[in-house]
């Protein structure tokens, strides 16, 4: 395989080397990314029936409404759910510092939000905060972080202040660091998620990254490993989502860099096609 000299610096980035790729399918062109309509695979990727979630139409952003309890875990859960999907961008922030709904209240130092641009093109999800992010209130920060912003940074992408072409959103799907960084509890996931569902619908990103195995489980419903669900475009509502490894596994399997690399340029493209339809529609 013949690489470019800009596709050489963006591998260079996330720490491959080229010759490891020369075996790996090319990255995906905007001409040969999926089409959006449903979930599909690239042409050399096996059809799989992926369970999606039905929609509903996104609510508008709406001032905080005071009357569901927000901060501790009894109560109705969709009663609370409808009224996290009503809050606006403080309102939600506001309701996440003071969340009790889970017991994982009570071990973290401090609520892990999200970072990055509230209009962004592109939104990362990832799983939960581990040790530096409950420390720091950021989302993938320590060497997971730092191979992060290298990928980011191989598509021409940042974490930091920019257009929203450019800057990311980061989220997890948790917001509060299971103790000990054992997995999260399917209540935890589940008390969690209309936060992230609410971040999702203010920000409405041209395309979500999902970036580990738990990030995966809150969006598709799937439980497919991500070594099934990569490769192809899937969608969340009516958003293109890419599955991908998240940063900390590639830390420990670096072998999977490569089909990282290759889902980027397959979300990377996605976009690219989906924003180009726009623009001619
Ligand atoms: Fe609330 Fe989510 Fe933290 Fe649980 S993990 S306490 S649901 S913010």
């Amino acid at each position: 395989m013949a690489w470019t000299e800009r596709q050489r610096l963006m591998l260079q980035e996330m720490g491959l080397r080229v010759w490891a790729l020369a075996s790996s399918p090319a990255p995906v062109s905007e001409t040969t990314a999926a089409p959006l309509a449903a979930p599909v695979s690239r042409a050399a990727a096996p059809q799989r029936a992926v369970q999606l979630r039905t929609v509903s139409a996104s609510p508008s952003p709406q001032p905080a409404a005071a009357a569901v309890p927000m901060a501790h875990a009894g109560g109705d859960a969709d009663a609370r759910a409808r009224h996290i999907a009503t809050l606006d961008w403080p309102a939600l922030r506001e309701a996440v510092a003071a969340c009790t709904a889970c017991g994982l209240c009570k071990t973290r130092r401090q609520t892990v939000f999200g970072v990055g641009n509230l209009r962004a093109r592109w939104m990362i999800v990832g799983e939960a905060p581990g040790e530096q992010e409950d420390l720091k209130g950021e989302p993938f920060v320590g060497p997971a972080g730092q191979l992060l912003d290298n990928m980011l940074h191989a598509l021409g992408l940042t974490r930091a202040e920019a257009a929203p072409e450019r800057q990311v959103y980061i989220a997890n799907t948790l917001k509060c660091r299971p103790p000990r960084n054992r997995n999260p509890e399917p209540h935890e996931l589940a008390m969690c998620e209309p936060f992230l569902q609410r971040q999702i619908e203010l920000i409405r990103p041209g395309l979500i990254l999902a970036m580990g195995r738990f990030a995966v489980q809150a969006l598709l419903r799937s439980s497919e490993p991500v070594g099934k669900l990569r490769g192809r475009v899937h969608r969340y509502h009516d958003v293109p989502l890419v599955v991908t490894y998240h940063p900390a596994y590639l830390l420990r399997n670096l072998a999977d860099k490569a089909r990282a690399w290759d889902d980027l340029c397959l979300a990377a493209a996605t976009l690219a096609a989906a924003e180009d339809r726009a623009r001619r529609a």
